[in-house]
């Protein structure tokens, strides 16, 4: 499955900053109210690489009311490490054993009449009644029940909940340019939520919580966060939206550094090419620093000769093209063991997933989340500890 870990590259998360980001952000959602929105902390995907069983420990213990994640699979596993609260999973194919979800207690999500009967059938089979979560297309085009759907959704769930199978705990959808407060898909997919609660409402239903906003909506657009609001990006302390509201802006600390040893240094002379293709050449002598990671660890090729890291105290920028195992950098002052951070909260002078996702032409969602091969994992900032 995964590789040995190597001990000269680590994925460091702090958990503290967890803790810390959660509070910010109940805080912000709450603007000032004594009762604000519900709390969902999304871990799917691993935590966004920083490691799913800590960071759903330090969420809850920060006051995270429900845990958000993809899979069934994802669901399980945090009942299996001893979470005992609120999950809601939101991805199931067709012919899914949503038994076990049921038996969990896990809150499973509906798209379709088709996968409510599944739902129902799981329900029948294991004698429990199933919590189930209402899914509209609000505008997205991604999951959940088209509008044309919305009707014959609502109503078997009503049905279903009448012939005792079914509690219908939520509706829900999910937003497509939240990220860009003033795009006209904003105010239109709240529109079609709206609709769409009214006909959830008008088939009889009264589900627990309404939620549509995740970390971009629930930060910069007051009128998403109904009942609930679905954090993810945020939680890990990046911005959803860097160009319109920096994470120091809203108060949060990012959680992950990724750090290595310098494996050696050199001198290079003008001429001297750097890695697979000689894509960079040096024009004047040059001291360079190799790093142990790769795109084997998750590291983006789309970091050659763009990305910096921090070497020796100063900037230094990826060298030529990244390999699988390894990369240069320039380092006029480091020195071979020495530490070099990839990126970090940024308080230090080194870069910010934030920085990388720019350099690299993404986000830094996917920065964060692609992390991990061979780095040794740590968690810090633990309670506990
Ligand atoms: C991943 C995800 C979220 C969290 O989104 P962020 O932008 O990271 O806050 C919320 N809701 C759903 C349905 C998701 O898939």
């Amino acid at each position: 499955m995964s590789s040995p870990p190597s001990p000269h590259a680590q994925v460091v998360v702090d958990l503290g900053a967890i803790r810390h980001n959660v509070g910010r952000l109940r805080e912000l959602v709450s603007e000032g109210r004594s009762q604000g929105p519900l709390a969902m902390v999304v871990v799917k995907a691993d935590a966004y690489g920083h490691g799913m069983l800590p960071v759903a420990r330090a969420a809850r213990a920060a006051g995270a009311d429900w845990l958000g994640v993809a899979t069934g699979a994802e669901a399980l596993a945090l009942r299996e490490a001893g979470d005992t609260g609120r999950i809601l999973c939101w991805l199931a194919a067709p012919g899914a054993d949503f038994t076990r979800l049921l038996e969990a207690e896990v809150d499973v999500s509906a798209y379709s009449v088709a996968q409510l009967d599944e739902i129902v059938s799981a329900a029948h089979e294991t004698g429990r009644v199933a919590r189930v979560q209402l899914k509209f297309d609000t505008g997205l085009s991604r999951g959940g029940a088209p509008r044309t759907e919305w009707s014959a959704l609502a109503d078997a769930a009503r049905a279903a909940e009448q012939g005792g199978f079914v509690t219908v705990t939520g509706a829900w959808s999910h937003l497509a340019c939240s990220d860009e407060p003033e795009h006209p898909a904003n105010k239109a997919q709240v529109a079609a939520f709206e609709e769409a609660l009214a006909v959830v409402a008008r088939a009889g239903l009264v589900p627990e919580v309404r939620h549509l906003a995740n970390s971009a909506g629930a930060i910069l657009l007051p009128g998403t966060r109904y009942d609930l609001v679905r954090l993810g990006i945020a939680v890990y302390g990046l911005s959803p939206a860097p160009d319109v509201r920096t994470a120091e802006e809203v108060g949060l600390v990012p959680a992950m550094t990724v750090r290595g040893s310098v494996v050696l240094t050199k001198e290079l002379a003008a001429g001297d090419g750097v890695s697979y293709g000689h894509t960079f050449v040096a024009t004047e002598p040059l001291r360079v620093a190799l790093v142990p990671m790769g795109y084997g660890d998750g590291i983006p090729r789309a970091a050659s000769s763009t990305a910096q890291v921090l070497v020796g105290g100063a900037r230094g920028r990826v060298l030529g093209r990244v390999c699988m195992d390894q990369f240069v950098v320039e380092a006029p002052a480091g020195e071979a063991g020495e530490d070099v951070v990839l990126f970090g909260p940024g308080t230090h002078g080194e870069p910010t997933a934030t920085d990388w996702a720019r350099w690299c032409g993404t986000i830094n969602y996917e920065i964060v989340t692609r992390m991990g091969g061979r780095q040794t994992r740590v968690w810090v900032g633990d309670e506990a500890t």
